[in-house]
């Protein structure tokens, strides 16, 4: 097993924010995992496992490709796909028994006419202020879970949205969770058995008014912080910790120049390590700027701008690392840490993004 670029997956670390997930929120709403894009770099398949032995009810991806691979693997929890499906996207969500979200009556037409015997489940999707998918209006929302009633072939089994500003709770974030919640009271007293549900990790973590039925928890599964802070302070804890290993290590001379662009040229001797892991892993192309690896559970920037396949890192004048040592990009040694969040703050992105950008050619191992 190559040790060039892996990312190991704590399953316990998974099973138990799963468990401190659910235990946000009473006992009897439901706790759906969402595992899209991979398990958010993480491996949906294995998380998927993880967070159904920590109480998770529910599985969330994004589309129908998503949903076969998990059904695949996992034949008896209900799967939600959240996005949007076209007409052949449908079939395929459908013939797996996937539920989806809907929120037109075309769809319902369309979804009424590839069902099969057993029906196709549907949950009205409302746009609440998100802005991105589902009906525009209360009006709209009604009807349409009134056809889904009428209409045989297709079920009505939940009705959702989906918050814009979970994470900050603001004026936005109530007004979207007091119009959700009216429409939901209206579709639940027609349509006794529906299943309601809007909140994601931020609003699991921060607003029980936004819990209904079933929540849908992305990143804290993870041990992310949907805050983009530490995620201790909501007692979740990170996942996955991403290493690679130094390749070679040389001495560079002021004068010298290390990396593309020659932009790393030191002004005192020191020694470059060089670490076969780059952006085609998922590393962000960045030259220094303040990026910081653990090698013997120190700190170390990197030297020069992040290749494709590789990356320098700076690893001073006193010679203390050598070729072979465990490099770690994302994760924690004795008392230091570099986590998601820091690399996301660095990139002027979030953590969701950092785990999401992590390669096809990055090994997944699962530890527990
Ligand atoms: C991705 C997603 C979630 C999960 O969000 P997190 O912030 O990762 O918890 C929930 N609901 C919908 C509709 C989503 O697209």
């Amino acid at each position: 097993m190559s040790r060039r670029a892996r990312a190991h997956v704590d399953l316990g670390a998974v099973e138990r924010n799963a468990r401190r997930l659910r235990g946000c929120a009473a006992a009897d709403v439901l706790l759906c995992a969402v595992v899209k894009a991979d398990g958010y770099g993480h491996g949906a398949v294995a998380v998927a496992r993880a967070a159904l032995a920590g109480g998770a009810r529910w599985l969330a991806v994004a589309t129908a490709d998503e949903a076969v691979a998990l059904r695949r693997e996992l034949p008896e929890p209900p799967i939600l796909v959240l996005g949007a499906l076209d007409e052949p996207d449908l079939a395929r969500a459908l013939g797996v028994g996937a539920d989806v979200v809907a929120w037109t009556p075309e769809f319902v037409r369309c979804a009424e006419a590839l069902a099969g015997n057993g029906g196709a489940r549907l949950h009205v999707k409302v746009d609440t202020g998100m802005g991105r998918l589902g009906a525009r209006s209360r009006e709209e929302a009604l009807a349409l879970a009134e056809l889904i009633d009428r209409v045989a072939g297709v079920r009505l089994c939940g009705v959702m949205t989906h918050f814009a500003t979970a994470d900050a709770g603001d004026a936005h974030f109530a007004a979207q969770l007091a119009s959700f919640s009216a429409i939901a009271g209206v579709v639940r007293a027609r349509h006794p058995g529906v299943l309601v549900h809007a909140a994601n990790s931020a609003a699991v973590l921060r607003a029980p008014a936004a819990h209904f039925d079933m929540v849908r928890c992305g990143v804290a599964l993870y041990g992310l912080d949907p805050f983009q802070r530490d995620p201790a302070a909501a007692r979740l804890e990170p996942a996955l910790e991403l290493r690679s290993y130094v390749a070679r290590v040389a001495r560079v001379e002021p004068g010298e120049a290390v990396g593309y662009g020659a932009r790393f040229r030191p002004s005192a001797p020191t020694w470059v390590a060089t670490v076969p892991i780059g952006y085609a892993d998922g590393v962000r192309r960045t030259t220094g700027g303040g990026v910081d690896v653990l090698i013997g559970g120190r700190r170390r920037p990197l030297a020069g701008t992040v290749s494709m396949d590789s990356l320098g890192v700076d690893a001073g004048s006193h010679g203390d690392v050598r070729a072979g040592d465990e490099v770690v990009l994302i994760g924690a040694r004795g008392r230091e840490r570099i986590l998601a969040e820091e690399l996301a703050a660095r990139h002027g992105t979030i953590n969701y993004e950092v785990l999401c950008a992590l390669g096809s050619r990055v090994e997944r191992v699962y530890e527990r």
